[in-house]
């Protein structure tokens, strides 16, 4: 606490981010990043852009990137917008469309970074509570004209809601900004850009961190009616246009471009998703339905904080939440390669048996 600071910084919780372990003998299962590396496209593409044109400034409104986008979704590149991973599109996001007489909604357990937004941009919000089952109910969320976010999975439970129920939301919503963070939506949802055109209050922002495995490079976009992704650049120009950089936007062009990869790479993830629920099933996990690279498990005795510590003690990194008081029985664990979970498996077995 310092005198200088702002009454901001003094009211501010900042977010929490996933531990980033400097050790390198873990088994990381902390921060749903992708277990595969990236498409090798995209490692060729980073060393052509290397050898060509770092001497060059990036170009300040990443139209490749949002070319591809816009070519990957069979939409107009004015309908997307292009940044520095999805949390700093959010960012902006909130700054530009959040921020209205009404209070935002999202629900009461949800990404950790919305309530730290609204107090950065001091906007302010009320949350909604989840159901017994960990699910948005949709008619919860009835806003006459302001703001609506929630991320589609959810995290961390990782619960789907349906495009019919988003649409009911829509529907229900028409004078409200809806903005659905879809960082894990290639893992088992659909997304919600195809109801954009009949929707213009809809927002989708997505990553290149999870299903495109490029949490490292920082990319992501956002999708909506141009007078909504307007808004955003007008935000963004205002910093004094942070651009992509040159290796982001090659990358993630060749990212977005390896329709291939990206389907084979995803549906390993999800199919060992589906065997490592039934293995922590046999164990006495409770684990909630998820269309994520993440699953959200409570086992029937053992208590969530003992079972990551006991597990980091085994050198296996899973994320724990203290707070809210409900999820603190879970585990967040994110879905790595078939041998890292058989070794969450093994290390959960001894655990449970001492
Ligand atoms: N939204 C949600 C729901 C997330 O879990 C994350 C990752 N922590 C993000 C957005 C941000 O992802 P990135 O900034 O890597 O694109």
């Amino acid at each position: 606490m310092s005198k200088f600071w702002s009454k901001i910084v003094h009211e501010l919780t900042p977010y929490t981010p996933g531990e980033q372990p400097k050790l390198n003998n873990l088994i990381k299962l902390n921060t749903n990043e992708n277990p595969y590396g990236p498409s090798p496209k995209v490692i060729e593409a980073l060393q052509a852009e290397a050898a060509d044109s770092l001497r060059l400034y990036p170009d300040p409104n990443s139209d490749r990137l949002k070319e591809a986008v816009a070519n990957f979704y069979g939409i107009k590149p004015t309908q997307v917008f292009a940044g520095n991973g999805s949390d700093e599109i959010l960012a902006h996001v909130f700054q530009a469309l959040l921020k209205h007489d009404q209070p935002l909604l999202f629900p009461d357990i949800s990404y950790s970074f919305y309530p730290v937004y609204c107090g950065l941009y001091q906007i302010q919000y009320k949350t909604v509570a989840l159901t017994d089952t960990f699910e948005i109910d949709v008619n919860d969320y009835m806003q006459p004209n302001g703001g609506i976010i929630f991320p589609n999975p959810n995290a961390p439970t990782g619960r789907l809601l349906s495009l019919q129920e988003i649409e009911r939301l829509l529907i229900a919503n028409k004078e409200s900004v809806v903005v659905i963070d879809e960082a894990y939506v290639d893992f088992g949802g659909q997304s919600a850009i195809g109801l954009m055109d009949r929707y213009p209050q809809l927002l989708v922002t997505q990553t290149l961190s999870k299903a495109r495995s490029l949490a490292g490079l920082r990319a992501g976009f956002a999708v909506g009616h141009p007078d909504l992704i307007d808004a955003l650049h007008r935000i963004k120009d205002s910093f004094n246009s942070y651009p992509l950089d040159r290796f982001a936007i090659a990358g993630a062009v060749a990212a977005m471009n390896d329709r291939e990869y990206f389907e084979m790479t995803r549906q390993k993830v999800i199919a060992s998703r589906e065997r490592l629920v039934e293995k922590l099933n046999a164990l006495d996990f409770e684990v909630l339905p998820s269309g994520a690279n993440f699953i959200f498990a409570k086992h029937a005795t053992h208590d969530g904080a003992e079972l990551t510590a006991k597990l980091r003690e085994r050198s296996i990194i899973v994320r724990h939440f203290k707070n809210p008081a409900r999820i603190s029985p879970f585990l967040r664990i994110t879905i790595g390669t078939d041998q890292e979970c058989e070794l969450l498996v093994s290390a959960l077995i001894e655990i449970l048996k001492a």
